[in-house]
C-alpha cells in the first residue's frame, strides 16, 4: 500500500470513528448454537436482502433508505477471515448442505451504505456509512471467565461435581481410572502430555454427548490458535489428589495460572474489550429434546457465560478493562424447528434460563433483548386440517432427506419438571436447508428484528 494509500485509509477510518461510524459486533453461543448460520445470513441480509417486504421491521430498510452493502475483501492477514463465500456455497448445492461450523475466532468487515433519515447528517450527507466488524467466536471460551475466580484446586472440585451428573458419570470412568492410578510425583513433560491427551478425548466426548455444554478449559476443545502451547496441558486431578502438593498438582497450578494469565485475560483485553455490541445463541429446543440434565446444564452454562456481562463496580470483568457492550442480544435460534405460535413460548422459556437477570441492576449498563429467531429458515409454516380443525404444522426436509410435514408439537414457556421429561419426550427434528438460488435473500425469521435491535439506531 503507497503512503498516500495508508493516509487515505487511516483518516477515513479516523473520520469513521469521530462521526460514530464503527460498529464491532460480537456474535458468540456454544458449539451447534447456531453462529456460523447466522453470520453467513447477516451477511447475505445486508448484502443482498434489501427488499423491504423482505426485512420489513429493519427500519432503514423498510424506509427505501438503504443503499446496499459490501464484504470487504481487504483484511489484516492476521486476523482469520470469516469464509462467508465458502458458506454460501454450501447452501447453493444441490441438495443444500450447512456450511461447517465455527472452530475458533474469526472476523468479517463490511461497509453499510445509507441515506440518514434526521439530523445534521441528513442535511449534509446525501450517503452515510457505518463500518461494521463482526467478530466470531466460540462461547465455550466465554465458559473460562469463572476460572479466574477459583484456584487450580476449587476447578478440581467444580468439575468433578459436574463430572459426577449422571449423564456424565458414565463417560467419566476411564479418566478417573487413569488418574487414580498416576504417579502424583512424575511431573515431567511427558506425564503431563499423556494425561491430558486422556483428558481432551473425554472432553471431545463429553462434546459430542448431547446436553454436556460446560466443558472447561475452552481452548482444549478450541484451541484457535493456541494449539500445542504448553499452558494448554492441563487438566483436573481428583479432588483429594490436587490438594496433595505432589509434583504434578504443582506442575498442574502452574499451568492452570499461566492459562488464566496468558489466555482468559488476554481474550478479554483484546477481543472482549473492543466489542459494542453482542448476539448470544443459544439452541434452546436441542437441550429440550435431550432432557431434564440436559436442560440444567445449559441454564448451568448460561449463568457462567453471564457473567461476562456482569458490569458491577465489584466484577471481575471491570478489573480487567472498561467494558463498553451497549447492547446485548439473547436469541433463541432455529425457532423453525417450531410452529411460529410457539415462538412466544421459546424467547419465554429463554428468559426463564436466563434467570431474568436481565432485569437486575448490574446488566442496565447494557441493553438487553431476547427473541426467537430462524438465521436460515429451513421449514416452512401452514396448517393441516385434522379432526374437523386447522392445526398448525412445518414442512421441510430431515437430514436424511425426507420430506415431512408435522406439528412438532408445543415449546413449554418455562423449564419443564424432571417428571415431565420422564413423561414426555420432546422432537424438534433438524433440518436441510431450503434450496435456494443465489442472489434471491435467504429465508429468515426474524432476523430484520435482530438487524434493526443491533443497528437501527446507527443507521438513523
Ligand atoms: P455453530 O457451531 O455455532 O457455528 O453452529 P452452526 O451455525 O454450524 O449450526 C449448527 C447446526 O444447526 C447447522 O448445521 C444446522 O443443522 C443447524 N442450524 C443453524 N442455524 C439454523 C437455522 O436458522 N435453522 C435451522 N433449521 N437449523 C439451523
Amino acid at each position: 500500500m503507497s503512503l498516500y494509500q495508508k493516509i487515505r485509509q487511516q483518516s477515513r477510518e479516523f473520520s469513521q470513528r469521530t462521526l460514530d461510524r464503527h460498529l464491532r459486533l460480537g456474535v458468540t453461543g456454544l458449539s451447534g448454537s447456531g453462529k456460523t448460520a447466522f453470520i453467513t445470513s447477516l451477511v447475505q441480509q445486508l448484502t443482498h436482502g434489501d427488499l423491504p417486504a423482505h426485512l420489513p421491521f429493519f427500519a432503514v430498510v423498510r424506509e427505501k433508505r438503504y443503499l446496499g452493502g459490501q464484504v470487504n475483501q481487504q483484511q489484516r492477514l492476521s486476523v482469520p477471515r470469516f469464509p462467508v463465500e465458502q458458506n454460501l456455497q454450501h447452501l447453493q448445492q444441490q441438495p443444500p448442505v450447512w456450511p461447517p461450523s465455527t472452530r475458533g475466532w474469526s472476523q468479517l468487515s463490511l461497509t453499510l451504505r445509507y441515506k440518514a433519515a434526521t439530523g445534521l447528517r441528513a442535511r449534509l450527507q446525501s450517503r452515510s456509512e457505518l463500518a461494521l466488524n463482526i467478530v466470531d467466536y466460540p462461547g465455550e471460551w466465554l465458559l473460562d471467565l469463572p476460572l479466574l475466580n477459583m484456584d487450580y484446586q476449587q476447578w478440581c472440585e467444580f468439575s468433578w461435581r459436574l463430572f459426577r451428573q449422571p449423564h456424565r458419570q458414565a463417560a467419566a470412568n476411564d479418566f478417573e481410572q487413569h488418574l487414580r492410578l498416576l504417579n502424583l510425583q512424575d511431573g515431567s513433560e511427558l506425564a503431563l502430555q499423556h494425561s491430558t491427551e486422556q483428558y481432551k478425548a473425554l472432553l471431545q466426548q463429553y462434546h459430542d454427548t448431547p446436553g454436556a455444554y460446560l466443558n472447561q478449559p475452552g481452548r482444549l476443545l478450541v484451541p484457535g490458535e493456541l494449539a500445542g502451547a504448553p499452558m494448554l496441558q492441563l487438566f483436573p486431578l481428583l479432588p483429594e489428589q490436587a490438594g496433595e502438593h505432589s509434583a504434578l498438582a504443582k506442575k498442574l497450578e502452574q499451568h492452570y495460572k499461566s492459562y488464566c494469565k496468558n489466555v482468559i485475560e488476554p481474550f478479554y483485553q483484546q477481543h472482549f474489550a473492543r466489542l459494542d455490541r453482542q448476539i448470544i445463541l443459544v439452541d434452546c429446543l436441542s437441550a429440550l429434546n435431550h432432557g431434564y440434565a440436559a436442560m440444567q446444564e445449559l441454564q448451568q452454562a448460561l449463568q457462567l457465560i453471564l457473567k461476562s456481562f456482569h458490569y458491577g463496580p465489584s466484577s471481575l470483568l471491570t478489573r480487567l478493562f472498561k467494558p463498553q457492550i451497549s447492547k446485548v442480544l439473547f436469541a433463541a435460534s432455529k425457532s423453525d424447528h417450531a410452529t411460529p405460535e410457539q415462538h412466544k413460548a421459546l424467547s419465554l422459556l429463554l428468559q426463564q434460563l436466563l434467570h431474568q437477570p436481565l432485569k437486575l441492576s448490574h446488566y442496565q449498563s447494557a441493553i438487553t433483548e431476547v427473541m426467537a429467531i430462524a438465521a436460515i429458515r429451513a421449514s416452512t409454516s401452514g396448517y393441516v386440517q385434522a379432526d374437523g380443525l386447522a392445526q398448525p404444522c412445518i414442512r421441510g426436509e430431515t437430514l436424511g432427506q425426507k420430506s415431512v410435514t408435522y406439528f412438532p408439537g408445543e415449546v413449554p414457556a418455562t423449564i419443564p419438571s424432571a417428571e415431565f421429561f420422564n413423561q414426555h419426550k420432546f422432537e424438534f427434528l433438524a433440518l436441510q436447508p431450503i434450496s435456494w438460488a443465489e442472489h434471491e435473500p435467504l429465508p429468515h425469521v426474524r432476523m430484520d428484528h435482530v438487524l434493526q435491535f443491533m443497528l437501527g439506531d446507527k443507521m438513523e
